[in-house]
């Protein structure tokens, strides 16, 4: 079975880093190394003139041409009105992206020698719709079929329950992921058949770059303090990436040592700062003691579903390897974390998820194949794999060709769980506007609700559903703490009575994407259907254009 499956290849699209893995002939994941031979590639785009140049040397020239240099894009993914300038033209946060998706895509293709069409995304479980529908466009405008969109956590324990767990160990696992610019902690159940994501929380602007930029801002004022002067030498852009480039180096260097020397040259000074890791951990202390009080509301929020335990704290993501993020957490929970594959894991579990995506089509087809040759012309082949369990089954245990690594990978389910609460603006008892959340975050998805809200006065014409998203984990939340995502508008026939019913269904499917249908039951039947169109997000003319620029572009 193993030469027909197609290759999906997994991508860790990181704020700082992006990788690329895929399955190898035995079944093993295997990050591919870029064409400067590193298994991770600066998320750096620099504008060359007409070129764009990803990864290290890009990363390097931001220190010549600051104005010229996009970093930390993945921050601003789904921000409506984010637009990086550059010679008279205008990028969105998704088209950047894709520059970087392409390169480490095209270094996979030279390195292995063959083509990559479908790729699996990861991006962080806090992502709301807007952030992972950009996501999507980023390699879409690549020009890659972009199979799924998975949370990084998950691809982090798919990695790990493949990898590290025997196959019939059930363990709870904490994944307390601090990547470069996202903090993510997740309480996921890995068992024989199923890896299930119990509860997510985390912050979407916590990571590495915050304890560089603790580092910058100790340098300026040592910097002040040693040249007597208060000028604000970040002001310089020159100034401020060579700060910024030094701070990531001092912070990985402290990983290892002690102490660390720094030298900083401005207006004609130099300075040397030396950073002892005792004040790195003090400037920073307050970053780290926000990831762990994020980690406790989590927790709390696993007790609701009946977790009161977990049995391990792995730790993914590059700033883990921050060594006081291991004594923190082990002093906080009373229990070593294992640190596990910190810059490959993510990349590594969505090219497994990727793999068992291919599984999961080629045995499908199969099912189809044999169903179609017992079938009538007028019987629809349409199923879902779930619907099919026992044929596949069979299919898989017949199967010489299936190693037991792949059998084993093709009966995992994968379950999740929404990151974010969705609802609707309604009036409630005391006649105030709030938000009326239909999903609660940490709800397992795919969900389908329908709720009955009645019209606000007799013979309305329309009614006006404004889609919202929110982190609260009440019922009735303020307008203030949510985001609208979008709106629907279902007119209504004449004459009908205040409170009349309107039914409102939301679907989320795993990937996070919502489906609305409105519905007024009674007199007309009348039905709107949206599926949130993430308006901040590329699409129709701007979005072909950018996929039309990008076939035209190459990428170093
Ligand atoms: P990721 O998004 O998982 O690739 O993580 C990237 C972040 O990890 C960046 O902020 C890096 O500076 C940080 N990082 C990578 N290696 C180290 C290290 N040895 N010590 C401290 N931080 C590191």
């Amino acid at each position: 079975m193993s030469d027909n499956v197609r290759k999906i290849y997994g991508i860790d699209l990181g704020t700082t880093y992006t990788s690329i893995a895929y399955m190898d002939e035995y079944g093993k994941p295997v990050v591919v190394h870029n064409a400067e031979n590193m298994a991770v590639t600066p998320s750096v785009v620099f504008f060359d003139g007409d070129n764009i140049v990803v990864g290290e040397v890009a990363k390097e020239s931001s220190r010549l041409y600051p104005h010229d240099v996009v970093s930390f894009i993945k921050r601003s993914m789904g921000e409506p009105d984010y637009v990086f300038e550059h010679n008279g033209r205008t990028f969105r946060p998704e088209e950047i992206s894709s520059f970087v998706i392409r390169k480490v895509v095209q270094d996979a293709e030279h390195s292995s020698g063959e083509k990559i069409t479908d790729v699996v995304i990861t991006c962080p479980a806090y992502f709301g719709i807007n952030e992972r529908e950009a996501t999507r466009r980023a390699g879409e405008i690549a020009g890659y079929n972009v199979r799924q969109i998975i949370n990084e956590p998950t691809a982090a324990a798919i990695a790990y329950g493949t990898i590290e767990v025997e196959s019939d160990e059930e363990r709870v696992v904490v994944v307390y992921d601090l990547g470069g610019g996202t903090f993510d902690i997740t309480m996921i159940e890995i068992q024989a058949n199923s890896i299930e994501v119990i509860c997510t929380g985390g912050d979407h602007n916590l990571g590495g770059k915050d304890w560089d930029d603790r580092i910058v801002a100790y340098l300026v004022q040592e910097f002040q303090n040693a040249t007597k002067s208060s000028e604000d030498i970040l002001d310089d852009a020159d100034t401020c990436q060579d700060l910024q480039l030094s701070a990531e180096k001092a912070k990985k260097v402290l990983s290892q040592r002690d102490k660390t020397p720094v030298l900083i040259t401005h207006g004609g000074e130099r300075v040397k700062v030396v950073i002892e890791r005792r004040k790195f951990e003090e400037i920073t202390q307050d970053l780290l003691e926000r990831t762990v009080a994020l980690t406790h509301e989590m927790l709390e929020e696993a007790k609701k579903k009946g977790y009161w335990n977990f049995d391990e704290i792995i730790l993914v993501g590059g700033a883990t390897r921050m060594p006081q993020v291991t004594s923190r957490i082990q002093r906080e929970f009373n229990m070593k974390p294992r640190v596990f594959d910190p810059d490959e894991a993510v990349a590594k579990g969505a090219a497994i998820y990727g793999m068992k995506i291919a599984l999961n089509e080629g045995l499908k087809q199969r099912v189809t194949d044999k169903r179609s040759k017992e079938m009538s012309a007028q019987e629809t082949l349409e199923f879902e794999i779930d619907d099919v369990l026992e044929e596949v089954e069979q299919l898989v245990n017949d199967d010489d060709a299936m190693s037991p690594s792949q059998m084993r990978l093709s009966r995992v389910r994968v379950k999740n769980v929404t990151s974010k609460s969705f609802g609707i603006i309604a009036v409630n008892s005391r006649d105030e506007e709030i938000v009326f959340n239909l999903i609660l975050k940490n709800t397992d998805v795919p969900k389908k609700i329908t709720k009955t809200f009645g019209t606000a006065v007799a013979n309305q014409e329309a009614v006006t559903i404004q889609i919202m998203e929110n982190d609260s984990s009440e019922v009735m939340t303020a307008i203030s703490e949510a985001a609208e995502i979008g709106t629907a508008v279902l007119n209504l026939p004449e004459n009908l009575p205040a409170d009349t019913p309107i039914d409102i269904t939301f679907k989320l499917n795993e990937e996070g994407r919502l489906e609305i249908t409105a519905i007024e039951p009674t007199a007309s039947k009348r039905t709107v259907n949206v599926t949130i169109d993430t308006r901040s997000v590329i699409q129709g003319e701007e979005f072909e254009q950018a996929k039309a620029r990008s076939r035209n572009l190459v990428v170093s």
